[in-house]
């Protein structure tokens, strides 16, 4: 509050005035003095115009009663240097002038007084004229005191007002306003044409309009605009006018008032942004996504452009999350955003629309060669680039899918799914590879039914075959055992590789018979090895619907009496995704399967979304570390910090480990160093006819 507000609050707790009589003349003083106290008010007296001037310093009275006349300093004099003190005129100074003195006066009004009295004094009428000056006086303060209230109200709320004289263009703002915005210009009197530069200039016209509207059509208006300070900083209002008519109907004035509205601005701003952007890694989220997409897509028609989607997803990504802790996982996403903005430019998006999934989107592609390029830059840099975390580098793959606009669909959500779909096939082929929604699936749908005839054909004529890669001891490098992979020995295309033909089969059905077959010849082959003295275990690979079948359960214990094998020299190996799939069934199953006596792998581990508290409850033997793990050990800087994790906790929870795609010495003498048992991979042998692998066991 300002000084003046404190006088006046002070002044009004006074119960009884107190008037200050300043007079040389001690007579005059004294019936002066009597008269007020008479009426009941406090009184105060000087005998001269300083030590008058010295009183109401220290006293701040209700009223003064001054003498004109008077030697040392007159009362002109004094009445001047109170009103220095009082320069809002809070106390009302009465004049004591001689009778017809009119020079006196004027002069008096023009120092200051607030009225005057003639002498000799006419008693009755003194004390009608002090109780009037006093009320008046007490009038004057209530109303500056809502004065100073409505002020500090309107300060608090950020709020001015304003009006408009449209005939003369004058506008009347109160003192306080324009500081009040932070802005800053010189001169009393403000036409239209001297405010509209303080309005920002994107705004102006709006404003313009706005303000010309109501002058000419009585049209009242809100608007939100920006306005120049004089500190240029950006400061947001609101404004809000009513237009008063005259007689005739047309506008006289224009009435508004004025908030600073710019904390709420903020403070909205920062709400919308963070309902729209992702808080992780201020990436913008799948809703605002959706709305750039619709929006994209509708410019796109017009101009017959394409626009593509691609959702990208960390291969493994719950892995580094598990092993190295959340906080790491949600270090390396923020790190992934980093690396994906070196791939876009102004006007593409990229979201992350959850998890470990993020999109971008290309705005107007003229044709789709800039896409091919910026996945392959992407590939080849992910390969080079190492992910600092917690000290350790990490390797990404990613698996990516593209839809395009108007391709594949038309639609901004459709678009994203199919986006998404696409991305899931990449997924399912193993990871670390991109699938366009359309011609891809276009081509599979071709490739599918020509493959699913020759399958079927290549099932009944036995074109299949079994091989075995060596499992050895990695203490003694001996061969403790073999992986049977199946493999098709097409007329046209020659070998086929598994991953072409498994899904395929779990598609059609045919994978029953796919599977029953592998399970007969490879127990067969082992079995006809033990009878030779060698003793060896085999691994089974089990697919999605070989798992979830039934007869499996009978199959099993009667190949094995068949060939005489016993139950413990056969693996059964199952995927992560497999178990997943449905959980709880899967324990159930697998428990099954323990009691006839086999061992259980966890096949690929790290590739899948399973969560280590499900894998607790797996009756699992032997956990298979994925060979993407295996692959980066040694590699510039790469400490395997995740291949030694997974054998640490695989040992914890009293499984045996073999580690997968062992193709180094250097990889091998690590996974020796950190305990894992078994090794399989290129280094000891690949894949053999059942024959070649006889050899290497006379060995
Ligand atoms: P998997 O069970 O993880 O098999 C290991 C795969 O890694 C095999 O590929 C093997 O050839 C390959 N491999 C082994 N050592 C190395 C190495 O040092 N470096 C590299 N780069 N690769 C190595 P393959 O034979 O192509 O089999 C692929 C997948 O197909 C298998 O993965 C398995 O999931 C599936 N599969 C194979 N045979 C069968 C089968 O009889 N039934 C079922 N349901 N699935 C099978
Ligand atoms: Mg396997
Ligand atoms: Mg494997």
């Amino acid at each position: 509050m300002t000084d003046t507000t404190h006088i006046e609050l002070a002044m009004a707790e006074r119960e009884t005035p107190l008037i200050l009589v300043v007079d040389d003349d001690v007579v005059i003083r004294r019936m002066l003095k009597k008269a007020l106290q008479n009426q009941a008010y406090d009184v105060v007296e000087a005998p001269n115009g300083s030590e008058g001037v010295e009183l109401f310093r220290k006293l701040r009275p209700d009223m003064v009663l001054l003498d004109v006349l008077m030697p040392m300093m007159d009362g002109f004099e004094a009445c001047d240097a109170m009103r220095k003190m009082d320069p809002e005129r809070t106390v009302p100074i009465i004049m004591l002038t001689g009778l017809d003195d009119v020079t006196s006066v004027e002069r008096s009004f023009d120092v200051g007084a607030t009225d005057f009295i003639t002498k000799p004094v006419n008693w009755s009428l003194f004390s009608q004229r002090v109780r009037y000056s006093l009320r008046t006086r007490d009038m004057d303060f209530a109303l500056r005191k809502n004065q100073l209230r409505i002020r500090h109200a309107l300060q608090v709320a950020r709020l001015g007002y304003w009006d408009w004289d449209v005939r003369s263009d004058y506008f009347y703002l109160p003192p306080g306003v324009l500081e009040m915005l932070g802005v800053n210009i010189s001169g009393e009197k403000f036409g239209f044409a001297e405010l509209l530069p303080l309005v920002a200039e994107e705004d102006r016209d709006r404003v313009q309009q706005a303000f010309m509207q109501a002058r000419d059509q009585g049209q009242r208006f809100e608007l939100r605009h920006r306005i120049v300070t004089s500190s240029h900083t950006e400061r947001y209002v609101y404004q809000q006018a009513e237009v008063v008519v005259d007689d005739e109907g047309r506008t006289r004035y224009v009435m508004g008032t004025i908030q600073d509205i710019t904390a709420m601005k903020r403070a909205e701003d920062m709400i919308l942004h963070q309902a729209f952007h992702d808080q992780l890694t201020d990436l913008p989220n799948q809703a605002l996504l959706s709305d750039r997409l619709a929006h994209a897509l509708k410019v796109a028609e017009q101009s017959g452009h394409k626009v593509a989607i691609l959702v990208i997803d960390i291969d493994r990504f719950q892995l580094v999350n598990e092993s190295l802790g959340h906080d790491a996982g949600s270090m390396l996403l923020v790190l992934f955003a980093e690396f994906l903005h070196r791939f876009v430019q102004d006007g593409d998006t990229i979201s992350r629309i959850s998890g470990n999934e993020f999109a971008i989107m290309l705005e107007s592609l003229p044709d789709i060669a800039q896409l091919h390029d910026m996945i392959r830059n992407i590939r080849q840099a992910l390969h080079e680039k190492a992910f600092e975390l917690l000290g350790e580098k990490i390797y990404l793959s990613v698996s990516m899918g593209v839809a395009l606009f108007p391709d594949d669909s038309v639609d901004a959500e459709q678009l994203i799914k199919c986006a998404n779909a696409a991305m899931r096939k990449a997924k399912a082929q193993g990871g670390n590879q991109e699938y366009f929604y359309t011609t891809d699936m276009n081509r599979r749908v071709h490739d599918r039914l020509r493959m699913e005839n020759d399958l079927r054909i290549a099932l009944d004529n036995n074109a299949l075959e079994l091989h075995y890669q060596p499992q050895v001891d990695t203490a003694t490098r001996k061969i403790i055992g073999m992986e049977a992979l199946v493999r098709w020995q097409h007329p046209e295309y020659g070998l086929i590789p598994p991953i072409r033909f498994i899904p395929l089969a779990e598609e059609t059905g045919l994978i029953r018979q796919l599977g029953s077959w592998v399970l007969e010849e490879a127990i067969r082959q082992t079995g006809l090895w033990a009878a030779k003295g060698y003793v060896l275990r085999v691994g089974i690979n089990l697919s999605a619907r070989q798992f979830a079948q039934d007869d499996l359960l009978n199959q099993v214990p009667a190949l094995l009496q068949a060939h005489g094998l016993n139950a413990k020299f056969v693996d059964l190996e199952i995927t992560e995704t497999i178990a997943m799939q449905d959980a709880d069934n899967s324990i159930r199953k697998l428990h099954q399967l323990k009691e006839l006596g086999v061992n259980l792998s966890m096949d690929d581990f790290g590739t899948g979304y399973s969560s280590l508290s499900y894998l607790h409850q797996f009756p699992l033997d032997v956990l298979k570390i994925d060979r993407s793990f295996v692959k980066d050990i040694g590699r510039d800087g790469n400490n395997g910090a995740i291949a030694k994790a997974v054998i640490a906790m695989a040992h914890s929870m009293g499984l045996e480990v073999i580690a997968e795609g062992v193709e180094t010495e250097m990889q091998y003498a690590f996974l020796n160093k950190h305990g894992c048992q078994m090794i399989q991979g290129y280094l000891i042998s690949r894949p053999l006819l059942a024959e070649q692998f006889e050899e290497l066991l006379k060995k």
